[in-house]
């Protein structure tokens, strides 16, 4: 498995692999759509997320720096109650069937070899979460798509941002540039695949493509398992 990590790590995650099944077994899992026991995420539940016709890059404002984005879903319904639970919830067994959701949906052209990056939180923000849900999703994606996972630490957030929920479109550009720095020499060349939960202007998306190419990538896809839209305050969607 092309992935990179030390014994501890792998230590952590089997500790906490064992944990989550020890949890599953005293408290057996409930749907984060409907709250039906059984599983994370239920089949019906999985059944009713909408595709996104075009791959959601219809109505996004160009993306400069990405080569393509391609997103799954419609942000609403059992799957914005999922994401919320990943995120917020602490429901980390959640990125697994997601994740398998996301590749359901996303065929993508691009070399075997890319690299599966996730949207890197600030340090503080994953200490304070404890995990990031957009690196168990890029996780995920590389058992499902045997793509490698770069190494931690390699695209950073290199300051604390505020939370883009409820910023308008400028502000969500103003709030995220030049909030994220690429380790120069391992990108260089590379094809890079940058995996976030939820696109809404693509802002995010931006910042960490013009940081991996100014470290020298290639070529930059931007994949999110949703897309969700920003209401103007003139009450038109953007
Ligand atoms: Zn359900």
């Amino acid at each position: 498995m092309p992935i990179h990590v030390s014994g501890f790590q792998q230590f952590i995650e089997q500790a906490r692999w064992w944990t989550d099944a020890a949890v599953d077994l005293l408290f057996p899992p409930r749907c984060a759509g409907c709250g039906r026991v059984g599983a994370h995420l239920c089949p019906r539940c999985r059944e009713s997320f909408v595709p996104l016709v075009d791959n959601g890059a219809d109505g996004l404002q160009a993306v400069s720096g990405c080569d393509q984005i391609a997103c799954a879903y419609v942000y609403e319904g059992a799957l914005r109650l999922a994401i919320h639970a990943l995120k917020y919830k602490h429901v980390r067994q959640l990125a697994e069937p997601l994740a398998q959701a996301l590749a359901d949906r996303i065929r993508l052209n691009v070399d075997a070899g890319s690299l599966l990056c996730p949207v890197p939180m600030h340090e503080i923000r994953r200490r304070e979460r404890g995990y990031n849900h957009a690196e168990l999703l890029a996780t995920s994606l590389s058992r499902i798509w045997d793509n490698p996972l770069v190494q931690s630490g390699v695209l950073r957030r290199s300051r604390v941002t505020s939370t883009q929920v409820g910023l308008d479109y400028a502000s969500r550009y103003e709030n995220v540039s030049g909030a994220f720095e690429a380790q120069s020499g391992y990108f260089q060349g590379k094809s890079v695949i940058v995996v976030d939960d939820v696109i809404t202007t693509g802002a995010t998306m931006q910042a960490c493509a013009k940081a991996l190419k100014a470290a020298g990538a290639a070529r930059i896809t931007g994949i999110a398992l949703a897309r969700t839209v920003l209401m103007q305050p003139n009450g038109c969607l953007q």
